[in-house]
């Protein structure tokens, strides 16, 4: 896992150890180079001061050739287990004298080298000259050391950089473990909050504020924040609930209005209808167009109410939702549209339908409104209607195609709106009321419902139902 995915504290601590382990790993590198750059030196200035030494002791046994002194003196060297050969070449370049007295003569250099010390392979040599103060040269004197002192100071000192290492990388855990929660909390317990709030909508909780750093402004403008939404939100709450009961009481006005209206208006009409046929002698035809007029008033004004009745009836009496087949909704519409589909000669066909999780009784309302209307706004020919469903991404669309007289897309909006109408009542008879009705349905339903038109070219009403509650089942 990358180390941004990871936890806030995870993340600190990575940062905070890796940083002090570079630091430590530098230091410990300089530490040790220094180390053995020191210890180098070192060896390097004990090798000459020692050669000088021997040097000078061993003036007397080459001026006088004599050899046993000579490995006498090399002999010395055994308190020094770092040397591991010497030797002592004449004047004539020969090797005259070595230590160790059993080492083989070819080990050692054939003829002595410039003078001076030097590392050579895993060895530090060196040559120096062996002469009296006044004398020339008497001859060389060749020693060779190894370098087991050097190694085995830098693995000491490696050996406690390493123990330093550990010792400063826990202390570095053990610190940011403790320090990183200066910075890690406040990010947490934002986290939290923002967490509580999105799970359970609840606005009212609060980021506590550890700091008055910039974390702690962040959470200062979280909480503002919070507070300006939970203001929105009590609003949106009161202007909701208003809503609701505003929209209940229309409702009712609505239903108590048009099923009291029913009452009065049956008695207009039937005294109405009575008075043209009892008095019928003694009424003139203008007596009688008048009681005509006020007739086919009065039936207008009946479907209206019942127009109204039933627009307010959508949510106050929807019954639950269940599997419906389609196909059964249609057959519905049909034997309901039998005498329109006659009249106008219509031909009303239909795709294989789908079961959708619906109010069946509104969903007959729904599509014989729409079916409905497409044979009323028919154009010169015959009405042909053609049902078709298809699903889409978590719902299922219908649509209901006619050749009729089509809609200007100006009024796509404005149809769906009750008692909006684009025609006069004596061109295509109705209220209004129907697709306002239909909008009701779907909505209820959760869905939408709009139109594809153009003048003269037809019109398809879709309408789309989700496959959750007023969804599909097959
Ligand atoms: P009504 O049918 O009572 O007039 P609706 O609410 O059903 O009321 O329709 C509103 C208006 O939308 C209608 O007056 C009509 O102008 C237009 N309309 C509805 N359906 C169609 C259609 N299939 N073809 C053309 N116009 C339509």
């Amino acid at each position: 896992m990358p180390l941004r995915d990871k936890p806030i504290r995870q993340q600190l601590m990575s940062i905070l150890l890796l940083t002090s382990g570079v630091v430590l790993v530098l230091t410990c590198a300089a530490f040790l180079a220094y180390e053995f750059l020191t210890f180098r030196q070192t060896t390097l200035k004990n090798l000459s001061t020692l050669g000088r030494v021997l040097a000078a002791n061993s003036t007397a046994s080459l001026a006088f050739q004599n050899e046993g002194d000579a490995r006498e003196i090399l002999s010395a060297l055994r308190a020094e287990p770092h040397i591991v050969a010497a030797g002592l070449y004449g004047k004539d370049g020969k090797l005259f004298a070595r230590y160790p007295a059993d080492s083989p003569v070819a080990t050692f250099p054939a003829a002595p080298d410039r003078d001076g010390y030097r590392f050579e392979h895993s060895h530090l040599v060196g040559f120096a000259p062996v002469a009296q103060a006044s004398n020339a040269r008497l001859g060389t004197l060749y020693l060779q050391s190894d370098l087991t002192a050097v190694y085995g100071t830098l693995r000491l000192a490696g050996a406690l950089a390493a123990l330093l290492m550990g010792v400063s990388l826990l202390v570095a855990y053990l610190l940011s473990a403790t320090l990183q929660g200066t910075i890690s909390r406040p990010i947490l317990a934002l986290a939290q909050t923002a967490k509580v709030v999105s799970d359970r909508h609840d606005y009212s909780v609060r980021a506590p504020k550890l700091g008055a750093d910039e974390l702690g402004l962040l959470t200062d403008a979280f909480n503002q924040m919070l507070s300006r939404i939970e203001d929105q939100d009590r609003a949106r709450q009161k202007l909701i609930t208003d809503l609701e009961r505003s929209n209940k009481e229309l409702e009712q006005f609505a239903y108590v209005a048009s099923h009291d209206l029913q009452e009065p208006l049956r008695m207009v009409s039937s005294y109405t209808e009575l008075l043209g046929r009892r008095y019928s002698d003694k009424i003139d035809d203008k007596g009688r167009t008048f009681i005509n007029f006020a007739v086919d008033g009065a039936v207008r004004m009946q479907r209206l109410i019942n127009d109204l009745l039933e627009f307010s009836r959508v949510s106050t009496r929807g019954k639950p939702m269940q599997p419906v087949d389609v196909n059964r909704v249609l057959g519905a519409v049909r034997a309901n549209l039998t005498v329109a589909i006659k009249e106008a000669s219509a031909l009303v066909t239909n795709d294989e339908m789908p079961t959708v999780v619906a109010d069946e009784t509104q969903l007959i309302q729904l599509l014989q409104n729409l079916i409905g209307n497409a044979i009323k706004f028919r154009a010169g020919e015959r009405p042909l209607v053609h049902v078709s469903a298809r699903s889409g991404a978590a719902e299922w669309v219908f649509a209901v195609r006619d050749n009729g007289i089509g809609i200007a897309p100006v009024y796509f909006e404005r149809i769906f709106v009750i008692f909006q109408r684009l025609h006069a009542r004596g061109e295509y008879p109705g209220t209004g009321i129907g697709l306002a009705v239909c909008r009701r349905i779907v909505e209820r339903h959760g869905g939408r419902i709009w139109v594809e038109s153009a003048p003269g070219q037809g019109s398809t009403f879709y309408f789309a139902l989700p496959t959750g509650n007023g969804g599909q089942v097959s």
